[in-house]
């Protein structure tokens, strides 16, 4: 499974065969990739990342620099991020879409960017795979994580996936060596070799009935082309920002995502003073969004399971609670 699905999920990133493997969870990838860069940090110190990023991102860098005292983990605002990646960089740490926001970097220029430094960078792609084309290839991206349960709908517990380049799979080596990431596991050897490709980043035993769950979503996406999800995302979110600027009531909402949906994603914000109280009363009608502190609805479109109906029946329903 954690190959084979890693075939499956590599063209919806604009990856090759052998450079996605299905394991573990995104916080664990991102450990798993981070501490293995790290190994190979000469002299350099530094790992720069977004602060308001997702916190799992942050805690896990944190968590590895405790390990790694050379380490500095430098998070800083996006409009600082350019002036902190330099010559002391090792790795940056991005996520492609905000989780709170949508908001959506520029993958290839922000790459091009840390490369012309000489660091590498990982770009979690938790709020991009399945929701809009990615491609890792054209980028030249170093590495990649990010969940299947997102967009992928691979339901609770669906395990994450990890991206290393091919050109750099045979000098990254894990830290996490489990045995399943060895070349003959079965041998049971008392040194630890690590398996020739994306393989060596196996851990332990995998969770195979979250895989089959993960497979069985993954069908929705069989001769699916990422660019016509994307078209729809885009105006399914349209449809929404348009009836939510309709309501009456639309004075009490702020929208925080972008307006320009070629740099968003695909969910949309909204501040709105009570937006615990707003989501609690939504959830119960059916409409299930998200509230993130302290003031935000966070609603995210599928575009391969949601209609525009649904779309018009949702703001229909918020408007309602509202008054
Ligand atoms: C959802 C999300 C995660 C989740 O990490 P898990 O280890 O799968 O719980 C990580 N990063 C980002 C940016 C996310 O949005």
């Amino acid at each position: 499974y954690p190959a084979r699905l890693g075939d499956r999920i590599a063209p919806l990133i604009g990856a090759l065969p052998g450079e996605v493997l299905v394991c573990d969870s995104t916080s664990i990838d991102l450990f798993k990739l981070a501490s293995a860069v790290a190994l190979q940090r000469g002299t350099r110190r530094k790992i720069v990342t977004e602060l308001g990023n997702f916190p799992t991102d942050l805690y896990i860098l944190r968590g590895l620099a405790q390990l790694v005292p050379e380490l500095d983990v430098v998070a800083v605002p996006r409009e600082q991020l350019s002036a902190a990646i330099d010559q002391n960089t090792l790795l940056v740490v991005l996520t492609h879409v905000h989780y709170r926001t949508a908001e959506m970097y520029d993958l290839k220029a922000m790459t091009a960017h840390v490369h012309s430094v000489g660091a590498r960078i990982i770009w979690d792609l938790s709020h991009s795979i399945g929701a809009l084309p990615v491609d890792l290839s054209a980028a030249e991206v170093d590495f990649a994580i990010g969940c299947t349960y997102k967009y992928l709908n691979g339901g609770p517990g669906a395990p994450g996936f990890l991206y290393v380049r091919r050109d750099l799979q045979a000098t990254l080596q894990p830290v996490l060596s489990g045995w399943l990431g060895d070349a003959r596991p079965f041998d049971f050897l008392d040194e630890y070799m690590p398996a020739p490709g994306i393989d060596r980043h196996r851990c332990g035993t995998p969770p195979v009935l979250a895989y089959a769950a993960l497979e069985g979503a993954l069908d929705a996406f069989d001769g699916v082309d990422v660019e016509s999800v994307r078209r729809k995302s885009i105006e399914l979110a349209s449809l929404f920002i348009a009836l939510v600027e309709d309501l009456p009531q639309a004075s009490s909402l702020q929208l925080v995502s972008p307006r320009n949906s070629a740099r968003r994603g695909s969910h949309l914000s909204f501040a709105h003073a009570d937006a615990g109280a707003v989501m609690q009363r939504l959830i119960k009608r059916g409409v299930i969004g998200d509230f993130r502190a302290p003031d935000l609805l966070r609603f995210g479109l599928t575009p391969l399971y949601l209609r525009f109906v649904d779309v018009w029946d949702a703001v229909q329903i918020l408007g309602e609670e509202l008054d």
